[in-house]
């Protein structure tokens, strides 16, 4: 686990002055790394019915279907506006400075089916907290919602507090 942390790369002033980026390109690039990642986030959920992996784009899409290969479910997109090409359900969240939009396909998701979230970084958790509202819209069942790193003192959790376990 340690190990797997220490991969992920710290770039400081990413995308702004201030912030230090979670950079999990180094933990992708590397076979071992990111099969450990894939496996230990798998292991989880071995032995739960999960019909569909909910990947946000466009860095949840590489360990949402890496996931969804692995445990044998479908994957689904969340993607920026615009993207998708058929009838899509948006919504709209609060950032730090403005807002963002995320569709997903109407019927991507069919009510009751078993669900679980993929993303990369968990920061203040609002991305994932529109997400989960988009999944539970379309009658998605949302078993958890799983990230390669969590960025820890921004209490993203709490936003999800409610919702499903971490
Ligand atoms: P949140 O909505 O503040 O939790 O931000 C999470 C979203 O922003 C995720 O989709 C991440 O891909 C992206 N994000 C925020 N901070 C970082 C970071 O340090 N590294 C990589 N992605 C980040």
């Amino acid at each position: 686990m340690e190990e797997l942390k220490n991969i992920i790369r710290d770039v400081p002033d990413f995308p702004k002055k201030g912030i230090v980026f979670k950079d999990i390109t180094t933990l992708l690039a590397d076979a071992k790394s990111f099969q450990r990642m894939v496996d230990l986030l798998a292991h989880r959920y071995v032995g739960e019915r999960i019909d569909k992996v909910v990947g946000v784009e466009a860095r949840g899409f590489i360990i949402g279907a890496a996931l969804a290969y692995k445990l044998g479910a479908g994957v689904v997109l969340v993607r920026k506006p615009g993207k998708l090409p058929s009838e899509t359900f948006s919504k709209s969240y609060e950032l730090e400075y403005g807002t963002d939009t995320l569709e997903i396909h109407r019927d991507a998701i069919k009510p009751g089916e078993k669900i679980l979230i993929a993303d990369d970084v968990l920061a203040t958790g609002g991305t994932m907290a529109a997400v989960v509202d988009m999944v539970k819209t379309l009658g998605g069942e949302i078993v958890d919602c799983c990230f390669m790193a969590e960025l820890d003192f921004l209490q993203g959790r709490s936003r999800l507090r409610g919702g499903p376990s971490l």
